[in-house]
């Protein structure tokens, strides 16, 4: 059995999907804040949870034979953390601490954990493969190299082997549309260009058109929610034989202004776009160099044309279920 904290979030709710469907037996555990039971699969056993409650984990450990964890459950506002980091730290670091508690007491030592790009900070080269120096500038990237940290010091102390994923930018959604990505307040890029051509918003606004880049705008990795959900399943496998970090990207650098055409292109709508200045902390290029997840996990992405990543997103734009 499973456990899947955060699986009621945009890529918890994936790979749950993912692993029922690999034939695993899920629980998916959520607090319900940011997540929507709805993205839950019927097929998965849901358990109301909250990391900062310790009963509540001891009961769901208790409860259920648990192998395995995967771990989601966070807060992930970039912003937010800089004007919150009080809530960053309790929720994210507090609540891996509590959840890793209720794992060894359970004898429970495999971990695959929902880490990011953003632990690496202002790239020093590109792509970033897992060697480059982690140094983040926020928060919301500290608490998520603190966990990774608290990792290397479990195993060596307690045997606990962990996967660490760093995911470059989730876009996407289910390719049968059951599911998909609802984020309230919504930062995202995709999403936002997708209800601007929908007539939700009036406009999208870019972020800077001066950066050190062919088209002036940032460059980022988009990376398709399913294949994020096949590297968790394929990482579960490799937790016997390996603990450490492993970069999640497709590899190839998309720049805002590419995204709102490949979204005009792929609606056959227009996307009203201002010119606003550029967002603090945003750096002007990062992608991954995945090469990592290929060869140690046999990992493949099936979605690496950004149109096609795109039109999932579409999809659910226009038949959202939640
Ligand atoms: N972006 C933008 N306008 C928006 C939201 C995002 O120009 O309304 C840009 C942002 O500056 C970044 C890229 O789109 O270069 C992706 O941003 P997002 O917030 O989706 O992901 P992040 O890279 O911050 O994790």
């Amino acid at each position: 059995m499973i456990l899947v904290t955060g699986g009621a979030g945009y890529i918890g709710s994936h790979t749950v999907k993912y692993l029922l469907d690999e034939g695993f037996e899920v629980i998916a555990a959520d607090n319900l804040i940011y997540g929507h039971q709805k993205a839950i699969d019927n097929r998965a056993k849901f358990v109301l949870a909250d990391l900062m409650d310790m009963k509540s984990l001891k009961n769901l450990f208790d409860n259920n034979k648990i192998d395995a964890v995967i771990h989601f459950a966070a807060f992930a506002y970039v912003g937010e953390s800089v004007e919150n980091p009080e809530k960053y730290y309790y929720n994210n670091v507090v609540g891996t601490l509590n959840l890793l508690q209720a794992m060894l007491q359970h004898n429970v030592k495999k971990i695959v954990f929902s880490s990011t790009c953003a632990t690496y900070g202002e790239p020093q080269y590109t792509p970033i493969d897992e060697n480059h120096p982690q140094s983040p500038i926020n928060p919301y990237g500290r608490t998520k190299l603190m966990i990774e940290q608290i990792f290397a010091d479990y195993e060596k102390a307690y045997g606990l082997k962990h996967i660490a994923l760093r995911y470059f930018n989730a876009a996407g959604c289910s390719n049968d549309g059951r599911i998909g990505e609802s984020h309230t307040p919504e930062t995202h890029l995709i999403p936002l260009v997708l209800q601007t051509i929908n007539g939700k918003r009036d406009k999208i606004k870019i972020f800077g058109t001066d950066y050190d880049t062919p088209d002036g705008t940032c460059i980022r990795d988009y990376i398709h929610v399913e294949d994020l959900a096949s590297a968790h399943c394929l990482a579960l496998h490799k937790l016997d034989e390996y603990s450490g970090c492993i970069n999640l990207g497709t590899g190839i650098g998309t720049s805002v202004k590419e995204i709102i055409t490949a979204a005009e292109e792929v609606s056959g709508k227009s996307c009203p776009v201002e010119i606003a200045p550029r967002r603090a902390g945003d750096p002007a290029r990062l992608y991954a160099d995945n090469r990592k997840a290929k060869e140690l996990l046999g990992w493949h992405p099936k979605y690496t044309n950004i149109k096609e990543i795109i039109r999932t997103a579409w999809n659910w734009e226009q038949n959202k279920k939640y």
